[in-house]
């Protein structure tokens, strides 16, 4: 693998692509199965077993032996469940390879393990996986030989939704429909469907399999839950953009080339700011597509990093004190002929789609705020968001100068008569070529940024699903249009109600934009005076989804049911409830059996040496120094390993979900911290032989 790499050749070769499609099917076949992906519907069943014969043939040339549906339930990663195209041999002994319309169309997983919040008692535990015709199946080669993989959405018996698929695909059918809305009244009568863009970019970490191994606290939680500060951090910037190292480009090319062949078009690689931190951005596609490719991604990252000996850190704050990871995602409006609606052209202010769109989107951003944060958040997150790295736990949005100056003139003037330009970059040496600037800068620490002809969500979390924050985006933002499209269809006079209206929308929630340091004090304060919400963790996030707000709004638009969102909070209680479990637990085991001991040990020895010492006459001043504090450290980890394991035990016996997250949150937590902070300054102190566990400078530094 790696050597001369035939992109073109290889691209999408393990997936069964419209053009494979094109050759094996009938034409008749082919087209409906075209209609269906760009109108919607359904395909009929006779097609399907058309489809289904096509396709396992395709795999089945390309060595699949299995085929599965592959599915994305509230886990947050993707599930699957193997079968083999083998059927009953026949009485020759021959067997023939079988894949139906119903095997292809329906699946029935047992299903009563995923999540479903109470929507599906555990007597009644029918889930039902559904092809999802609009993604396309693929061959995912590993450990199990070649297996075909059909997208499907996952819900239950009485179809609500156990998945992030399925909202997702509801929410691109609302934006869809008042999408459609708003270009019409502009005159856009052709185009018949308007798609969401999305392009994420995604942050990982890799290090030595031989470290992770070897230490708990990434093989239980995926983050260290230890670890003093290695003598060099990130503090130099010498790392972001810089060369990539041998072990790690080899790692990236073997990437490529399987997510090239998954049809994922993997563009830009580089290292992160931290030590061992990387990123890859593949180029934006269709929002449903680009969600399960997101999901192929980070899946083949781990996949190809086990084989190269190193391990794939997908965790949102895998070491403390160096940057976290997350997930840029990039989201835009598209016609099927050929218009972004997030496009300002070169002068915006003359542009009345564009400014009638952005306000809508600051409407929509400024009204749900904490559904917009809820989106982006999970237990890792809650280490990320509001620390000094990532963008802060409070939405806002960055325009940039042209456009925020634009907005200032029609909320101050009625009417925008100008767009400043960028103007001309001179770096002031005759042999570089002057070129254009953009109109705007960037700022780096705004969660939700215009940047161009597209909106950069940066808030979610390296782990997660895209899932549901374009889940939410599309939501929120249907509404908004849904709201416009109501007043100007019904206008008398156009022009003087869009002018109005856009004004309106861009006067009533200019107080979520924001183009300053989002990292700073000043911020906190002003946000919280201009009114919005700082929600600072993934707990308090939660009660977002079942306010009346967003009750209406999902429901509208047929999104969420209430049920649905229920079940949601639940699961999510749940979830955080059961990985800080997971981190506490692994707490108190590696101190208890890992960290003092080692203490301990190291006390003897130094006790033994200063008894010697003491014997001979010889001063042992130095030694006793250190044994007291090796002594120290040790009896205040015992005694936060104590606290911990109390609050722990309270925190058990909480029967109410989200009294026990509530409850965990405000006390564990700080408990944990606690717990660490001793055990990461004896760390310092100890003979590094005998440290049970690798530290941050063996991970970070030795790939
Ligand atoms: P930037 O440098 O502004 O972040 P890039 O061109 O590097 O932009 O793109 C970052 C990500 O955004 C990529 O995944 C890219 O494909 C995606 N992207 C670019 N244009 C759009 C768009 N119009 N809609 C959605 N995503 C886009
Ligand atoms: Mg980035």
């Amino acid at each position: 693998m790696g050597e001369n790499i035939n992109i073109e050749k290889i691209f999408g070769s393990k997936v069964f692509t419209l053009d494979k499609m094109k050759e094996r099917l009938p034409k008749e076949v082919f087209e409906e199965v075209l209609k269906v992906n760009q109108e919607g519907g359904e395909l009929s069943f006779e097609s399907a077993e058309k489809i289904a014969t096509a396709m396992k043939e395709w795999a089945v040339e390309n060595g699949a032996t299995h085929y599965t549906h592959w599915f994305q339930p509230l886990t947050g990663i993707t599930a699957e469940k193997h079968d083999s195209f083998v059927t009953h041999p026949k009485s020759d002994g021959k067997m023939l390879l079988k894949f139906s319309a119903k095997e292809l169309i329906k699946g029935e997983p047992d299903a009563s393990s995923f999540p479903s919040g109470g929507l599906r008692s555990t007597f009644e535990a029918r889930g039902y996986t559904v092809w999802d015709t609009t993604s396309p199946a693929f061959i995912k080669e590993g450990g199990c030989g070649s297996i075909l993989c059909i997208p499907t959405a996952f819900c239950s018996y009485t179809g609500e939704a156990l998945d992030k698929k399925t909202p997702l695909l509801r929410s691109l059918e609302a934006i869809n429909e008042q999408s459609l809305r708003i270009v019409k009244l502009f005159g856009n009568t052709e185009a018949k469907k308007v798609s969401v863009s999305v392009g994420a970019e995604q942050e990982y970490f890799l290090i030595d399999r031989k470290n992770y191994l070897k230490r708990d606290d990434l093989i239980f939680t995926g983050r260290t839950l230890f670890g003093a500060q290695p003598p060099k951090g990130q503090e130099m910037d010498d790392h972001y953009f810089g060369v990539i190292r041998e072990r790690v480009g080899a790692f990236m090319a073997d990437l490529n080339e399987e997510l090239w062949k998954l049809g994922v078009t993997a563009k830009t690689q580089h290292n992160e700011v931290a030590p061992a931190q990387h990123e890859l951005a593949p180029i934006y596609e269709e929002a449903n597509i680009a969600t399960d490719h997101n999901q192929i991604v980070m899946e083949t990252m781990k996949r190809v990093a086990f084989q190269h000996g190193l391990t794939c850190l997908l965790h949102e704050k895998p070491f403390a004190k160096v940057n976290g990871s997350g997930k840029h995602n990039n989201w835009s409006l598209v016609t099927d002929n050929g218009v972004n609606l997030l496009d300002p052209g070169d002068n915006p202010n003359d542009n009345f789609q564009f400014l009638l769109v952005l306000s809508c989107i600051i409407k929509a951003v400024d009204t749900h705020a904490d559904l917009l944060r809820q989106s982006a958040s999970d237990v890792g997150n809650d280490l990320r968001l509001g620390a000094a790295e990532a963008p802060p736990a409070i939405m806002s949005i960055f325009l940039g100068d042209q456009l925020d100056d634009v907005v200032r003139q029609l909320v101050e003037k009625g009417e925008a008569s100008r767009s400043i330009d960028g103007g001309m970059l001179q770096t002031g040496v005759s042999t570089l070529i002057d070129f254009e600037k953009d109109g705007t800068d960037r700022n780096r620490t705004s969660p939700f940024a215009f940047t161009g002809n597209k909106f950069e969500f940066r808030s979610v979390g390296s782990s997660d699903s895209i899932g549901s924050p374009n889940t939410i985006l599309n939501a929120i933002v249907a509404e908004a249009f849904c709201e416009a499209a109501d007043i100007l269809e019904n206008a008398d006079d156009f022009e003087t109600e869009l002018h109005n209206l856009i004004k309106d929308n861009m006067a009533k929630h200019q107080r979520i934009i924001f183009n300053g340091d989002g990292y700073s004090e000043a911020w906190v304060k002003e946000a919280a005076r201009r009114g919005l919400p700082n929600i600072k963790t993934m707990v308090d996030a939660v009660e977002t989804l079942t306010t009346d707000k967003a009750v209406k709004l999902f429901e509208k638009f047929k999104i969420f049911t209430k049920s649905e969102l229920e079940s949601r909070q639940e699961i999510l209680y749940e979830s955080y409830v059961k990985s800080i479990n997971i981190e506490a637990n692994t707490m108190i085991d590696m101190v208890s059996r890992k960290f003092l001991p080692a203490g301990i040990k190291y006390s003897k020895e130094l006790a033994l040496t200063v008894n010697a010492l003491d014997d001979a006459g010889v001063d042992n001043s130095v030694q006793l120094g250190i044994l007291e504090k090796v002594s120290k450290k040790l009896s205040e980890m015992n005694k936060a390993l104590e606290n911990l394991i109390s609050k722990h035990d309270k925190a058990l016996e909480i029967t109410d979900v989200k009294e026990k997250a509530v409850y965990i949150k405000d006390n564990v937590v700080e408990a944990m911290d606690n717990l660490r902070k001793p055990t990461d300054e004896l760390e310092l102190i100890v003979d590094k032989a005998l440290w049970p566990v690798p530290t941050y400078g063996d991970m970070l530094f030795e790939v």
